[in-house]
């Protein structure tokens, strides 16, 4: 069976020809997938002995919602989905001035490792197909009945780590024929992957790229983040300029301030000079606590800020949303697998 939602137009527009259809068929099944039907039953304009052909040969992926809580503080709704196969993927849809953000996962779980961050503690399960990641976008703009316009890679899983999926997504959510997103208005995250990064940059997208800088040090960052013992911060930020110079897009920098490991005047100094001339943006955000974790919020966020300001950097620190809702990634999916035997963990 051919996962259908996972077809870029013109992989569809192939299969529709096999089946003897004209070249418009495949637009009207693209724009059906996307609009989140379930069934080929519900393409009402796709003649019956097509539908049926159809349904023979490819099954359309589609999440259910196993829970959903919204926060009473700022309206921001956390999605816990069970996909096809049992698993679960987290989505957080925020509420922002400037539009909503819908924040998608990108694998089931990580192997990435990193100390402070909920999603990778059961390790991966699986990549997620591009499909799904698409689900996430199209079945929150369901759900909530409100349109999305900006998209963010930073839920479960690491984007780089599962790069082909990941590409073809940016191609589906793009696509006019479906929900197009434009790339300006998506951010991909990345714990620093670099022969991911530079191949990503040959694609040259308009995404924003963010890396999750977090120590501007080896020792400390490698300390937090086992990705950067086979790499390393200079290698790292080499990459960040290589991607910068073939997309002419600036990378932005993510910070996750954690209390006596990362957030010291020095560590401020000497983030300052790694970035300087750069003009890249920082994001500080302020820790998530999670409870499997000994590692503690940091109270110095900003002193921090006013000290990277103070050395010319652009510095914003992240809005904390639903923090009454577990909305960081990767607690949710958790919590939920805790209570439920059927979840992997
Ligand atoms: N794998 C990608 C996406 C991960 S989540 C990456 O590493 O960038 C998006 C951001 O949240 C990353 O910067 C990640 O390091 C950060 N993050 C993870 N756990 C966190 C926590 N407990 N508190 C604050 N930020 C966290």
């Amino acid at each position: 069976m051919r996962d259908i939602k996972s077809m870029t137009l013109e992989e569809l527009g192939e299969l529709l020809k096999d089946l003897g259809q004209p070249a418009f068929r495949a637009r009207q099944v693209f724009s059906w997938l996307h609009r989140g039907v379930t069934s080929f039953e519900e393409m009402s304009d796709i003649p019956k002995d097509l539908r049926a052909r159809l349904a023979e040969r490819c099954v359309i992926s589609f999440p259910t919602v196993e829970r959903k809580q919204v926060s009473r503080e700022d309206g921001t709704v956390k999605y816990l989905w069970r996909l096809l196969d049992g698993n679960c993927v987290e989505t957080v849809l925020m509420r922002y001035h400037h539009g909503n953000t819908v924040c998608v996962s990108s694998q089931v779980g990580c192997r990435m490792g990193c100390a402070f961050c909920a999603s990778t503690l059961g390790g991966k399960v699986r990549d997620l197909t591009a499909g799904e990641i698409l689900d996430q976008v199209l079945f929150t703009q369901l759900d909530s009945g409100e349109k999305l316009s900006n998209i963010v890679m930073m839920g479960i899983g690491e984007p780089l780590d599962n790069f082909d999926n990941v590409l073809r997504f940016l191609e589906l959510v793009n696509c006019p024929e479906g929900l197009n997103i434009g790339m300006r208005h998506i951010s991909l995250s990345t714990c620093g992957l670099t022969e991911k990064i530079d191949k990503l940059a040959g694609y040259g997208l308009q995404l924003t790229l963010s890396v999750s800088l977090h120590a501007p040090d080896d020792a400390t960052r490698s300390s937090i983040m086992p990705v950067n013992k086979s790499v390393g911060v200079d290698k790292l930020m080499a990459a960040c300029r290589r991607y910068f110079d073939r997309t002419g897009r600036r990378v932005s920098f993510e910070y996750a301030m954690i209390d006596g490991v990362n957030d010291s005047d020095a560590q401020a100094d000497r983030l300052a000079a790694l970035l300087a001339g750069t003009g890249s943006h920082v994001n500080l955000i302020p820790l998530n606590h999670v409870s499997e974790s000994p590692l503690k919020p940091s109270r110095r966020v900003r002193q921090f800020q006013r000290r990277l300001e103070g050395r010319g950097l652009t510095v914003t620190v992240r809005r904390k949303l639903g923090g009454d809702i577990d909305a960081s990634c990767g607690q949710l999916r958790r919590k939920a697998a805790a209570e439920d035997p059927r979840e992997r963990k």
